[in-house]
Order: C-alpha cells, then structure tokens, then sequence
C-alpha cells in the first residue's frame, strides 16, 4: 500500500508506516507527492473536501485543512482524516492545541505522535473492518449555534479505535482509554486490508 506524503511531512510519514505495519501486517510504500488534484477548495470553508477520490488503497498525508462534502462551517465541519477506498490525514489541526488549523506543531512529540497513529489507524479502520454491523451514524451538535456534523459510521465502542470523537481534548482522552490492542473485539474480528 502507499503512503503519499507532501513535502515537509516525511518524519510524520514515516511515523505512519510503522504504526500501519505493527497493527495491519501492511508494508507501507513512502512516496512523496502533492496529492491535492483529489480535493476541491471549498471557499466558504477556506479548507478542502474530497473531490473525486482515486478508488485505490492508499493513504494520503497531508497538511491541508479537509472538511466533509458540502461543508458550510469552518468552525464545526473539518476533519482530520476521512477515507472511502483511500484513507487521508490531516496534521493541519493535529498539530495544534486548540483545534484551530496552524502550520507549525505546538504540542509535545508524543502527542502529535499518538495523535497521528491514532487517525491513520482509524481512518484506514473504515476500510479494513468489513463487518459494520455495529456501527452507528455519529452527529456532533454545536451547543452555541446547533449546527450538526453527520461524520459518518462509527463503532459504538467508546474504547474502540473505530469510536468518533468531536475534537483534540475528546481524542487525547480517548487514546489513553482505548484498547491496547486499538479495536474492539468486534471490529477486530473482521479486519482485512488488501
Ligand atoms: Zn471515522
Ligand atoms: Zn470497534
């Protein structure tokens, strides 16, 4: 499987690759690349959506800011990875304290680090675990302006890697509650990566 990586992100990358082998078995191939033809700017957002994703196995890092199709806030609505047949993650916002999007990595090593192993590992999850039987539709409400964000299928496991979270505080909590082995045992049963 590939990993494409833009320029600046080959330690992140890397970092990835391991993580992707310990856990799926998978040799990750390190190619360096501007992958951002499969994405559409979206003004309103000022981030970029999923534009015409090659239907292919891969997994894709990069440093731009992803939201959902169709996506009306940047306040509620970005991502940080997504995946349909092709997984990406965005280190856009992991890098950052606070959820904003930034440029520069303001936390320590290993919460950036844990961080991304968690994302790559769930986002290619969505694609790896076949059976989804006991995943539900995730909705995050905003409590001032009761905008609602539909990301998708998710594990109802709340210790399970394939469990959605709303933001970086809900995410560092989850990766220090989670399974050691990341998945349920569910989810677990069913993974298949090719
Ligand atoms: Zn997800
Ligand atoms: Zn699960």
């Amino acid at each position: 499987m590939n990993i494409y990586f833009e320029q600046g992100l080959k330690e992140e990358a890397l970092f990835i690759e391991n993580a992707v082998f310990s856990v799926y078995q998978t040799t990750g191939i390190l190619v360096q690349e501007d992958r951002s033809r499969y994405l559409r700017y979206n003004q309103a957002v000022g981030g970029y959506e999923p534009g015409g994703l090659p239907k292919m196995l891969s997994l894709t890092l990069t440093a731009k800011d992803l939201f959902n199709s169709n996506s009306i806030s940047a306040e509620d609505d970005y991502l940080y990875g997504f995946a349909n047949q092709c997984a990406w993650v965005s280190v856009c916002r992991l890098r950052s304290k606070n959820d904003r999007p930034v440029l520069e990595v303001e936390i320590d090593e290993p919460m950036y680090s844990q961080r991304l192993e968690h994302v790559a590992i769930h986002e290619l999850g969505h694609i790896a675990v076949r059976d989804q039987k006991h995943f539900r539709e995730y909705i995050i409400t905003n409590k001032t302006t009761r905008h609602q964000t539909n990301t998708g299928e998710h594990c109802t496991d709340k210790r399970c890697v394939m469990s959605q979270f709303d933001d970086l505080k809900f995410l560092d909590e989850h990766i220090d509650k989670r399974y050691p082995k990341y998945f349920c045992l569910q989810c677990q049963a069913s993974i298949r990566i090719s």
